[in-house]
């Protein structure tokens, strides 16, 4: 497998706990190198966009509320399978069912306020670090 880039976030319930430490430590000792970071507050635009997958889902308001609430740091990984390997470092979509020593099972408060993000294929990771980063501050 080569390297890959994956897209990540961590998410509003994480930054307000000053979580960004702490997952940026499970990202790196998973093996994943941070390329690029920044601490944004994201539009009710941005998250519409970013989200526009789920827009016919019941959850889709509360989504975009919880993304716009608060502060989140936007990322770029790097490293060998970094997609699935992300998603497992992540854990379940809902903590309930994360396996232990994943993101989300330590410290994901529900399914909805999951602490973090990440792609889930090539195609929506290249368009997701596009939404959030130009080529130049991405550095590997
Ligand atoms: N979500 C939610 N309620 C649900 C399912 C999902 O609020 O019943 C939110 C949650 O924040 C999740 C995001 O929508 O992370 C995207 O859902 P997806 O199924 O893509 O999960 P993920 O890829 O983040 O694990």
């Amino acid at each position: 497998m080569a390297i890959q880039r994956t897209f990540s976030i961590i998410k509003p319930d994480a930054t307000e706990r000053n979580l960004t430490g702490g997952v940026n430590k499970m990202i790196e000792e998973a093996g994943l190198r941070i390329v690029a970071q920044k601490r944004i507050r994201m539009t009710q635009a941005q998250a519409e966009t970013f989200y526009a997958v789920h827009s016919e889902r019941p959850f889709f308001g509360e989504l975009v509320e919880f993304m716009t609430s608060g502060p989140v740091v936007v990322q770029v990984l790097e490293g060998e399978d970094a997609i699935v390997k992300y998603r497992d470092v992540m854990g379940a979509t809902n903590p309930a069912e994360a396996a232990e020593g994943t993101i989300r099972k330590a410290y994901a408060k529900s399914i909805g306020e999951n602490s973090v993000h990440g792609s889930d294929a090539p195609e929506t990771a290249a368009i997701e670090i596009a939404q959030f980063f130009s080529g130049n501050e991405i550095v590997g």
